[in-house]
């Protein structure tokens, strides 16, 4: 897959893109991550890509022109799903990164300052938001879906790192786990996972889950197991 994002800012990129899975889903080839700063699309002489609103109000806003110019740059752009960050997007969730993770050419697009030009939307063909808050800018919702899709990719988790038993992957939230030591401060790890039963761990883990979802997100239970 490739991915490529469109940000005034690339240099945010560089610590979270060179570290644990997303630059490992690079280093094995799963992933390939393009960046491009919109910035050197200004055709102004001091490189301007925002201005003052029409009608009035406070900030700048992205004008359509540099994003335009830097999408038909682009490589494969007719075919290429093009997503723009904005709190006004359909709320990103796993079911979304399951479906980004089957696609070819991601590119994301992420705005700034006070927001875009109304004209940008018709540039792409969804937009998302990643959580009912506003950020600075969309480089931190284009992290978190490049992070999300990349783990789903063939060959980046190990069996061992399996996605399919995270929360949400089946609607549930992921049941309890523990690790050594089996006693601390006296909270004992629950005897049947010590029990080598491999069937009684997999009734309680499934009980567990439905448990914890039910007490802290019961709306998700109306969907599960109704999910590939
Ligand atoms: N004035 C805009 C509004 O109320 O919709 C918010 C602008 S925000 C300060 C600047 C940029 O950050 C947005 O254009 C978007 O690209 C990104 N952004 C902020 N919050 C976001 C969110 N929850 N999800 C995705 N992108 C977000």
């Amino acid at each position: 897959m490739k991915i490529t994002i469109l940000t005034l800012f690339p240099e945010m990129f560089t610590n979270v893109f060179g570290t644990s899975m997303i630059w490992h889903a690079q280093d094995i080839g799963a992933v390939e991550i393009e960046l491009i700063n919109f910035r050197d699309f200004s055709t102004s002489k001091h490189k301007k890509v925002d201005d003052a609103s029409f009608g009035g109000g406070p900030g700048m806003l992205l004008s359509v022109e540099p994003i335009f110019r830097a999408l038909q740059s682009i490589q494969g752009l007719e075919t290429a799903h093009k997503i723009l960050l904005t709190p006004q997007g359909e709320p990103y969730v796993q079911d979304t990164a399951k479906r980004l993770a089957k696609m070819d050419h991601l590119i994301l697009i992420c705005g700034h300052y006070e927001g875009f030009d109304e004209r940008v939307r018709t540039l792409v063909d969804q937009e998302i938001s990643i959580g009912d808050y506003v950020l600075t800018g969309g480089e931190i919702g284009a992290m978190a879906i490049v992070d999300s899709v990349s783990r789903l990719l063939p060959g980046v988790l190990t069996s061992d790192e399996s996605f399919e038993q995270d929360s949400f992957y089946n609607g549930l939230l992921e049941y309890p786990q523990y690790t050594r030591p089996r006693s601390f401060m006296g909270m004992d790890v629950p005897e049947v996972l010590i029990s080598g039963n491999h069937q009684e761990v997999e009734k309680w883990r499934r009980e567990q889950a439905l448990k914890r979802t039910q007490e802290r997100r019961p709306d998700l239970l109306k969907n599960a197991d109704k999910k590939d």
